[in-house]
């Protein structure tokens, strides 16, 4: 790994700057294209760290950690190898809207980036932080560095998550920082400002720590772990780390009188932080006031790690005072005498509006300049890790977008470029229209082959790949031909019309209830199908109805996609578009017809008047 001293040996042809969740992924995904990269990030220890919570995934969540996956990306197998409790959230509704989660040890999920990133060939790793950007003509063209040294490189990721101008909060202290214990970054702001980059604000918060050995767990409710757990990553065929349970307890009456009494004391309260924070995850200040009718919040007590008493109260982030975060403790079932290590805090900091961006995430305004994670306004580490990819295989050389109807990382990011980020954005499964088709369980099959042809995947996973495909196109032919009468199905207890037709395995797999062991019942050879071939093809078979008529609209929407809009298109020059509609498409500069349909408030009538100004332009016959 270099030094200072000898970087300007090096030549780097991508820069990446900061080594969170973005920065590893970016970091990660331009090397395996294959080209020469630079990481740089304020401390290598940190390389892995998890801001707020340690867990990964979720209803959303889960499914961008798979697609990150598909892509050969980290997280998945970081995880893998720290998690220490997983659960499929959802597991009662249908795969399409399953959400796999898991529960880290933070020592081991740091360990596991570190290394994973250590063994990454092309990639180089500094401590450093990164000040200014060099910019030459339109372009970018390298870092400075705190201490005046320059790194160049044709293209640079920022993946700064919360450290770009950040200020934490708790209650009346305010401290300029990243995160706790860790200095802002204060130039980069200044130059993305000086740049013409429309810069906003954004908070987030995290809650106290307590110490495990000081909580009354035999009082509280235990939530078990899936078991066996199941892995995120196809290249993960166990988990090995041991598994523990999580706790569940709740405030009451008493804590949300004490909050409601303290609430001009919160720095959120006492109009100390206006900026806005996520409205899906908001402080235990948040919830007593919008939901004042309710009179208990759960929360879960979340181990930090196996050998680590740390515990973390999901549900109860604030930025009350000190005093009052423990007196709030004491109240609550369970921690009436635990031990606060650290108390909460909220952190407001600036972010990118994401509108700046391409579908690849580069900059417009200048070329070679990618921003990937919480810099572009959104929240998360999955959310961050997922743009980290993109922006990385750009970075490293290969144009490569995803669409709405591709991935969930599609719609993240169409979202931010053509609505921006007005609240932190979080990932949900009602945000993806077509979930039908974009689920966690065949986020392989829909990405990796895209990965492949574009140079980010391995040859290990392009042969995992090949193998599980081998095997889901033979255990598909095996299942179509086994059949069993109705009668046969109704002796085995499975249901079936009593019309005399007989049934195949295959098309028993696709009922809900039938499941592997019901069919091994009745023929031997299915329980020697792998487990995640059968699976694959239950899901896709239940939702084969479906998936017909969503095709449709998937056409549909690849219609006006397939419209490309000339990147250097003239808003202002076409007849027909009102003053608001032309301000409205100039300030995201879609690249598509359907992109310029998505954006909040422009009319039919303007589409129709963008058409005919592009047939014209390009010679068709306007036919709108
Ligand atoms: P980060 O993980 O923040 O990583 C940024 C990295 O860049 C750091 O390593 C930093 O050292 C480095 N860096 C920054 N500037 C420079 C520079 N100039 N030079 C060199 N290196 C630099 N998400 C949720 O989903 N739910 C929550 O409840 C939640 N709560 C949070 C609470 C707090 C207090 C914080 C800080 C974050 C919270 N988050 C939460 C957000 C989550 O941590 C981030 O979304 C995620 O970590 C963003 O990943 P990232 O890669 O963009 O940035």
């Amino acid at each position: 790994m270099p030094s200072l001293s000898c970087m300007s040996d090096r030549s780097y042809e991508v820069i990446v700057v900061g080594g969170g969740h973005a920065g590893c992924e970016a970091a990660a995904a331009a090397a395996r294209i294959g080209a020469r990269v630079l990481l740089v990030t304020h401390k290598r220890s940190t390389i892995g760290e998890m801001s707020c919570n340690p867990a990964i995934g979720g209803l959303g969540k889960g499914h961008l950690v798979r697609e990150i996956d598909a892509l050969d990306g980290v997280m998945g197998r970081a995880i893998d190898r720290s998690g220490i409790q997983f659960r499929v959230l959802n597991r009662r509704k249908g795969p399409a809207v399953q959400g796999p989660r898991a529960q880290a040890d933070r020592r081991l999920y740091r360990r596991a980036v570190q290394n994973l990133l250590r063994r990454q060939e092309n990639l180089d790793i500094m401590d450093g932080g990164v000040e200014d950007l060099v910019i030459a003509g339109a372009a970018v063209a390298g870092v400075v560095l705190a201490d005046g040294t320059t790194a160049r490189a044709p293209r640079v990721v920022l993946t700064t998550g919360t450290f770009l101008d950040g200020l934490i909060h708790v209650g009346s202290r305010t401290i300029p920082a990243g995160r706790v214990g860790e200095a802002p970054a204060l130039g980069l702001s200044r130059t993305l400002k000086a740049l013409g980059f429309r810069l906003g604000r954004l908070k987030t918060g995290t809650p106290p720590r307590i110490d495990g050995r000081t909580v009354d767990w035999a009082s509280l409710e235990a939530q078990p772990g899936d078991d066996p757990p199941e892995p995120f990553s196809t290249l993960t065929t166990r988990i090995r780390v041991p598994q523990t349970n999580c706790h569940i307890t709740h405030t009451n009456r008493k804590t949300h009188d004490l909050i409601r009494e303290s609430l001009h004391l919160s720095a959120m309260y006492s109009g100390r932080i206006r900026s806005t924070g996520p409205r899906y995850c908001p402080s235990i200040e948040d919830k007593i006031v919008r939901f004042a009718d309710r009179d208990r919040h759960q929360i879960f007590l979340e181990p930090e790690g196996l050998d680590d008493d740390t515990v973390y109260p999901n549900g109860i982030s604030t930025s009350l005072p000190e005093n009052v975060q423990r007196a709030m403790l004491a109240l609550i079932p369970g921690l009436e005498r635990a031990r606060m290590i650290r108390p909460g805090y909220a952190i407001e900091y600036d972010f990118v509006d994401p509108r700046e961006l391409r579908p690849t995430l580069e900059t417009r305004r200048v070329k070679g300049l990618y921003l990937a994670g919480q810099i572009n306004g959104t929240t998360g580490y999955e959310e961050a890790a997922a743009q980290g990819v993109i922006a990385g295989i750009n970075a490293g050389g290969a144009p490569f977008a995803l669409d709405r109807a591709e991935a969930y990382i599609g719609v993240m990011i169409d979202d931010l470029i053509t609505r921006g980020a007005s609240e932190p954005y979080r990932m949900f499964t009602s945000r993806a229209e077509y979930r039908l088709s974009l689920r966690a369980d065949n986020a392989d099959q829909r990405l990796t082959p895209a990965g492949m042809k574009v140079g980010c995947v391995s040859g290990v996973r392009a042969r995992a790949f090949g193998r599980k495909a081998e095997q889901i196109g033979i255990a598909r032919r095996q299942l179509a031909e086994l059949s069993a009468t109705p009668r046969t199905l109704r002796d085995l207890g499975i249901p079936a019309a009593d019309n005399g037709v007989a049934r195949t395995a295959l098309d028993l797999l696709a009922r809900p209830g039938v499941d592997a062991a019901a069919l091994a019942r009745l023929w031997p050879a299915v329980a020697d199908i792998p487990r995640s071939a059968l699976q694959q093809i239950a899901n896709d078979s239940r939702y084969s109805g479906y998936l017909g008529r969503q095709q449709a609209d998937i056409d549909l929407f690849r219609r006006d996609e397939s419209l490309a809009l000339p990147v250097d298109l003239e808003f202002g020059r076409i007849d027909g578009l009102s003053r608001e509609m032309r301000e409205k498409l100039d300030s995201v500069r879609p690249e598509t017809l359907g992109a310029a349909g998505r954006i909040p408030g422009v009319t039919p009538a303007a589409l129709t008047a963008l058409l005919r100004h592009v047939r014209r332009g390009t010679g068709r016959r306007d036919a709108a």
